[in-house]
């Protein structure tokens, strides 16, 4: 009988997660032998960490995925470990508290790791929503909230200036969709009087990533919400009431971040980083010198907007061409990809989006409706109860 194919899965979220599902889709019987390393139990479905806004900590609680069980499932081990170095070069990778797995196959979707300490005095007591305990703490602090200046901002993304698309801002989709659920959680509430809205970004416009169309639309609804937006914002400190920005100071009464990203230590520490975290890549996931090692999601260089979208797109492509180049075979390049995003504007509607001009293309769509919120919650409902497996799979 034939070796079994050695594959390593680092990261068991959109990317590791969606990984592994296509790998139990594509692989023949038999051919692979799966391992997955995550230092969490539990993924968790991020986008939907907004409705923290929403002032319903309980509805945080449905939001993860069991990774053991999913494993259990698919028929592949899973570690319960931090992977500390990659070793290409081996074809190893090293954990904090197992013996080295050795790997046909290694793929990489340890994500981002979110550098709060990048700005001077922020960090996550601040108030933030990237995981689970941040939102819970945002909120309770929505649920006791009276009134005052409330912040919702991203810090930048730290990449290196020649990558193109060229964005400027960490996350600023989530941001501005946090500002619009907090502004109808307070409307509901009668306390919406007696709160300032603020949503601040480094890029030049909020909604960065989605399209000319999408940006548009939402530059009337924030207007029309009275959320006040700040662009092109450099914070130079982050103090106990105030925001020290380079052209004014801000006093504010709480704030929701999410952080700067600044690329992965991992990768770092591995040296298979392009000098700013962020792994380089060919157009389908390889590693640039090094063909074994496949990265999918936020951790790629070109892996931009860092979105969950992304990620699964990329899961699908590295799989697929990583069997072909075991099999000997040809798989298919890629087609442009297409920027597809829903911001839930939390009064019952959604912004729907779709673009691909971020690369180049003339795909411009959007639309506000009812029907995009639903289809949000639909996708949701969707991905949690298929443990990260959708009918249709971008
Ligand atoms: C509040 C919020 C809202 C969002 N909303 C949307 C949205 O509406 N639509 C959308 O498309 N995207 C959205 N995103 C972005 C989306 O969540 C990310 O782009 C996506 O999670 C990236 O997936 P990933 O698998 O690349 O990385 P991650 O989700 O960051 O997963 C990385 C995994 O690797 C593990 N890991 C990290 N380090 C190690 C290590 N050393 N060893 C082993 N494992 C490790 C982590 O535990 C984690 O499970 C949102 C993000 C946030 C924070």
């Amino acid at each position: 009988m034939a070796e079994r194919v050695r594959v390593v899965i680092v990261g068991a979220r959109f990317g590791g997660l969606t990984a592994l599902h296509w790998l139990a889709r594509k692989a023949r019987l038999g051919e692979c032998a799966v391992t997955v390393v995550d230092p969490q139990a539990v993924s968790v479905f991020r986008p939907s960490l907004i409705v923290a806004l929403q002032g319903e900590p309980g509805r945080l609680r449905p939001l993860r995925v069991p990774v053991a069980d999913v494993c259990r499932r698919l028929g592949a081990r899973w570690i319960q470990d931090f992977a500390v170095r990659i070793d290409a070069a081996a074809r190893q990778v090293h954990l904090a508290a197992h013996p080295p797995l050795s790997y046909d196959l290694c793929l990489w979707a340890t994500g981002v790791d979110p550098c709060w300490q990048f700005i001077d005095g922020l960090d996550p007591s601040r108030g933030g929503l990237c995981e689970l305990p941040l939102a819970r703490a945002t909120a309770e602090r929505l649920a006791a909230w009276r009134g005052g200046r409330w912040v919702f901002a991203t810090g930048p993304l730290v990449a290196d200036p020649a990558q193109q698309p060229s964005l400027r801002a960490a996350l600023d989709a989530a941001v501005v969709e946090a500002a619009c659920c907090a502004d109808a959680g307070l409307r509901r509430r009668g306390r919406r009087e007696a709160t300032e809205i603020w949503f601040l970004t480094p890029a030049a416009v909020a909604g960065e990533w989605l399209g000319a169309r999408s940006q548009a639309l939402l530059a009337r609804e924030l207007a029309r919400r009275d959320i006040r937006v700040l662009t092109g914002v450099d914070v130079r400190r982050v103090e106990a009431g105030r925001l020290v920005l380079a052209d004014r100071t801000l006093k504010v009464d709480a704030m929701t971040w999410v952080p700067p990203y600044r690329g992965s230590r991992l990768a770092r520490w591995s040296r298979l980083d392009d000098g700013w975290g962020w792994v380089p890549t060919d157009a389908v996931g390889r590693h640039v010198e090094w063909p074994r090692l496949y990265a999918i999601g936020d951790i790629r260089r070109d892996g931009l907007p860092k979105s969950a979208h992304s990620a699964m797109r990329h899961a699908r492509i590295a799989v697929t061409h990583a069997l072909a180049s075991v099999r000997g075979t040809t798989a298919p390049p890629p087609a442009m990809p297409a920027v597809l995003h829903v911001l839930d504007l939390g009064d019952g509607r959604g912004l729907f989006s779709a673009q691909n001009t971020l690369y180049g293309g003339r795909l411009d769509r959007a639309a506000i409706g009812r029907w995009a919120a639903w289809a949000k919650s639909a996708f949701t409902w969707a991905y949690l109860r298929g443990r990260g497996w959708l009918p249709v799979m971008p």
